[in-house]
């Protein structure tokens, strides 16, 4: 079951591996779905598998973690590579697994985790320009 999430420009841009510049040139000739919110920023409609079971503050982190470019991927984008907190070490993370002291304990989802889950969805293919 997808879940439309909307993310930032900067966000976009870690996640699709491109720049932000590339990200608005997507968005405005319709590549991507997105849409400019009341201050004039691109918001970016994302499909997700859905992240209800997931706090809303892992979903943040998630995503502040993202903006951060602290997540990135190694493997077929299937694998990532996520900077601690402290930027003292990395795991190795997946929708389905992460090597982090949360990760392996396992038993709730760490927000690298979900971090993994957001940037997966980013590798749909865009539409082509019309
Ligand atoms: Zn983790």
């Amino acid at each position: 079951m997808l879940n439309p999430i909307g993310i930032t420009a900067r966000e976009a841009a870690n996640a699709y591996n491109v720049s932000p510049r590339t990200i608005r040139r997507w968005a405005q000739t319709g590549r991507l779905d997105a849409a400019k919110d009341a201050s004039g920023h691109w918001v970016i409609t994302l499909d997700t598998p859905s992240l209800d079971g997931f706090k809303p503050a892992q979903v943040e982190r998630a995503r502040e973690l993202i903006a951060q470019g602290g997540i990135v991927p190694v493997r077929g984008r299937r694998i990532f590579l996520a900077v601690s907190n402290d930027g003292d070490r990395t795991y190795l993370t997946a929708p389905q697994a992460c090597n982090c002291k949360a990760g392996i304990k396992g038993r709730y989802p760490c927000f690298h985790r979900i971090a993994a889950v957001i940037m997966s969805a980013a590798t749909a293919p865009v539409r082509r320009a019309a």
